[in-house]
């Protein structure tokens, strides 16, 4: 009988890996702090209607989260749809061409962008393809795209945003060795990189039900409302405390806030420990709208204006006239009341939608450890520790991606593949 892998924290990272390695025929025992799997990708109960804990994206590029689904068989829940970002007085949509002719042709029919605005992007585009999308020396995204002369009005309608919403960090200080990966990935990827993935069922339904009945299936062990309390080592392993458990391989896949106090009673992790307690962090603000029909959206995802302006979601999938309105990153939004938000964002929806019908109910749900700031130089940890037989899985360890569940899933996954490759 072989002895379990312990994977501590059941978000994204977690479930990846625990699938991973249930695969493969290993044992899995997940512990989770919480109540039910998804982390910061959950499902909320909303006075009956289960929703998400805030809106999420994916785009084609994510890869190892497609597959993973499409190994639960939830894929289908995505409504994939060609790129087009709208916002009042401005349209991207890229055609459904080769690379890099959809991209070349999408910006030169875009609306709401000068001749200028176009001719400097593609410039600024080909510079970053000529050197593959890697920059010598990380910057802050401004800094970058200064140097590229890159116009105001096209920072201000494509830049900005697309940094915002990927790196859910200001251009001012984020990473623009992370901003670069994202548009190889995504803008300069395939075509079928860049589409929009839009989950039709709550993010629940779109994982952590799925993962836990394949997890059972194959006799792991699940523990919820399990909040493991540090570890130490022992004789040919590790013990977790909290939940007691001795285990000779552990995953800690928990939010990167948590884990310093995790690793307190390991001194030869400290060198990793102190870094992640300087990370800081950056909120999303979801508000959900439930109206008295449904509005009618001429795309699912529709921007309210420049810069960190809401992007509102259509999600007639939970309710008919369910919506959400997602604000990324830090700003002056989360110093107005709820009520004064609530009634600003319904003033720019109805500025893009027209008269909105009755609204019968709504609810502002801030995550204010949304993600860490992927700034400049960012220290990302290796999935491997330097102790044999702990692996760290998680959206914030070494990868090419910022915060999402893409990174997540692909560490879980890597750390997985670390334990399935180790000598019998
Ligand atoms: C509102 C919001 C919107 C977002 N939008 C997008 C988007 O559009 N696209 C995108 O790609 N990404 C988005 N993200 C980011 C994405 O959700 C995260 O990157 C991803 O979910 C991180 O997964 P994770 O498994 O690494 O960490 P987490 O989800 O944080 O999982 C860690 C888990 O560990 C548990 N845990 C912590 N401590 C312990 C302990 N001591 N013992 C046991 N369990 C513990 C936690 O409860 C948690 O469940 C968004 C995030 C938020 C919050």
């Amino acid at each position: 009988m072989q002895v379990p892998i312990a994977i501590v924290g059941g978000g994204w990272a977690g479930i990846a890996c625990a699938v991973e390695l249930a695969d493969h025929g290993l044992p899995v025992v997940l512990f989770e702090a919480a109540r039910q799997l998804g982390g910061r990708a959950r499902r909320v109960d909303w006075n009956g209607l289960a929703i998400d804990n805030g809106q999420h994206l994916l785009i084609g590029a994510y890869r190892e989260s497609l597959r993973l689904m499409t190994r639960l068989g939830t894929a289908n829940a995505l409504e994939r749809r060609p790129l087009q970002l709208r916002m009042p007085g401005y349209r991207l949509s890229l055609p459904p061409w080769p690379k890099p002719l959809h991209l070349g042709i999408g910006l030169l029919v875009a609306r709401g962008l000068s001749l200028r605005d176009k001719l400097a992007a593609a410039r600024f585009m080909r510079h970053l393809r000529a050197a593959h999308f890697a920059l010598p020396n990380d910057m802050p995204v401004d800094e970058l795209l200064a140097r590229h002369d890159q116009p105001t009005n096209l920072i201000d309608k494509l830049w900005a945003p697309l940094c915002l919403a990927a790196l859910n960090t200001a251009p001012a200080i984020a990473s623009a060795r992370v901003f670069c990966n994202v548009l190889r990935d995504s803008l300069a990827g395939d075509r079928a990189d860049s589409d929009l993935l839009f989950n039709r069922a709550d993010l629940g339904r779109l994982l952590a039900d799925a993962a836990t009945a394949l997890l059972l299936q194959r006799h792991g062990e699940i523990h919820p409302a399990s909040k493991v309390g540090g570890l130490s080592r022992i004789a040919g392993g590790f013990q977790l405390h909290g939940p007691e458990l001795s285990a000779e391989r552990v995953v800690l896949a928990t939010h990167p806030a948590r884990l310093p106090a995790l690793l307190t009673h390991l001194p030869e992790l400290a060198e990793m420990a102190e870094p992640l307690s300087n990370y800081t962090w950056q909120p999303i603000h979801t508000l959900w709208l439930r109206f008295a029909r449904p509005i009618r959206f001429p795309f699912p995802m529709l921007g309210l204006g420049d810069g960190q302006a809401p992007w509102a979601f259509e999600r007639n999938d939970i309710a008919p006239g369910v919506v959400a309105l997602v604000t990324s990153a830090d700003g002056p939004h989360l110093h107005l009341s709820a009520e004064r938000l609530r009634d600003d964002y319904l003033t720019l929806l109805a500025g893009q939608l027209g008269a909105l019908p009755e609204l019968l109910d709504w609810k502002a749900i801030i995550e204010k450890r949304a993600t860490y700031s992927c700034v400049v130089d960012q220290y990302r940890p290796d999935n491997r520790t330097p102790l044999a037989g702990l692996y760290l899985a998680g959206d914030f360890t070494a990868g090419d991606y910022p915060a999402t569940l893409e990174g997540a899933v692909r560490s879980g996954v890597e750390c997985a593949r670390h334990i399935i490759a180790e000598p019998k």
